[in-house]
């Protein structure tokens, strides 16, 4: 694995997007740079190898750009969870809560196995709501939880409290 990779340098800061008060932390400066992406695949796939896991999911669009690569170095499936209307075969959904308003998640039917132990990826992990929602479509289907990883963490959102019991990691954490 590669030396240590300052990926705050790289994480772009924008203020006030997509709403006044909110601070955007872009993924993008990352996937500008090879060597910090590299790094993040290499990071996400050491905290990976010691556990059992049977794939990995993500939610779309973010997640899947760091879910992909990892599931290739993991030798294991990667499965799609997008929003409704996106997916072509027969999909459960579930539904939650928004700040305002609610959003659904979709995974095909059929990219769902009874026992498989699934850990969840994404870009950034806020209030952890989406996770949630997309694990809770899991195990309503019979899967299991194995946890949760993300590239950015904002812990004062309180996404332990909400991805709890599941073990939570990120690369570089915002307090
Ligand atoms: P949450 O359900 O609150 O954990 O956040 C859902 C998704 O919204 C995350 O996966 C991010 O892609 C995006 N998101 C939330 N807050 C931010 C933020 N401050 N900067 C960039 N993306 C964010």
């Amino acid at each position: 694995m590669d030396a240590h990779y300052d990926l705050d340098s790289v994480i772009r800061k924008v203020p006030n997007f997509p709403k006044q008060g909110v601070l955007y932390y872009d993924i993008t400066g990352i996937l500008a740079v090879p060597e910090a992406f590299s790094y993040c695949i290499d990071r996400m796939e050491q905290l990976c190898k010691h556990r059992t896991i049977d794939a990995i999911a993500a939610v779309e669009a973010r997640g899947f750009i760091f879910a992909a690569p990892l599931a290739e170095r993991l030798g294991i499936p990667m499965i799609l969870v997008r929003k409704m209307g996106k997916l072509p075969n027969k999909v459960y959904t579930k539904s939650f809560e928004l700040e305002y308003g609610c959003d659904v998640v979709c995974v095909q039917e059929v990219d769902i196995q009874k026992g498989s132990r699934v850990l969840f990826v994404d870009d950034l992990i806020a209030t952890g709501g989406t996770l949630r929602a997309a694990a809770s479509m899991f195990e309503e289907h019979g899967a299991k939880v194995e946890g949760f990883l993300g590239v950015i963490g904002l812990p004062f959102l309180n996404y332990d409290r909400a991805l709890a019991p599941y073990p939570v990691e990120v690369l570089q954490v915002y307090h």
